[in-house]
């Protein structure tokens, strides 16, 4: 059984009632992820984005998550403490049916990578500039399954070349890798 190790997920918790759609955290999200960093600001860029209406009392900051290359074939509508939210509101995706999490110049998806940088920041910077406390910024423990080590990988092959032979194994390994090298 693979063995189980400790690794830090980071968490940012937003209080959307908290939020008053100022779009600080936008601006300099895109600002780091300028190249150079801090050149420009665009929110189009953001790998956050604050939906907005005033009229309705609603500000919602949304993280980009994941790509998918499929739209939903449904959707939900979300009525929270009496504020009607609409279907795709609180969807992290980069998908094909709408602008959010896109590159302007490219179309490429965009992903929220709390910040990644040498050294680490302490905070990531949307939660830096929150000055409402909407964002806030959390690192807990969890436990994984350890990767193979490569002694793992050796007892496993060995295994392997018992059970079919060695050189059934090596001939399945050069017609895989050999395929992908053409
Ligand atoms: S900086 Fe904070 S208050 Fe301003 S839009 Fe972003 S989440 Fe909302
Ligand atoms: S954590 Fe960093 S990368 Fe992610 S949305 Fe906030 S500013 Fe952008």
């Amino acid at each position: 059984m693979a063995e189980k190790k400790k690794k830090t997920v980071k968490v940012i918790k937003i209080d959307a009632d908290k939020c008053n759609g100022c779009r600080a955290c936008e601006a300099v999200c895109s600002a780091f992820h300028a190249t150079p960093k801090y050149s420009s600001t665009n929110p189009a860029r953001s790998r956050i984005r604050v939906v907005c209406e005033p009229l309705k009392n609603i500000y919602l900051p949304v993280y980009a998550g994941e790509y998918t290359p499929a739209e939903c074939s449904g959707r939900d509508k979300y009525v929270i403490d009496g504020k009607q939210y609409s279907e795709c509101d609180f969807c992290r995706a980069s998908c094909p049916s709408r602008d959010l999490f896109k590159e302007p110049d490219s179309g490429l998806p965009l992903k929220c990578d709390m910040c990644e940088d040498d050294p680490d920041l302490e905070e990531p910077l949307c939660v830096q500039v929150c000055l409402s406390d909407a964002l806030v910024y959390e690192e807990r423990e969890e436990e994984v399954e350890e990767q193979e080590s490569p002694e793992e990988l050796e007892i496993g092959l060995e295994e392997l070349a018992k059970k079919y032979g060695k050189q059934k194994i090596l001939d399945a390994v050069s017609r895989i890798y050999g395929n992908r090298e053409n």
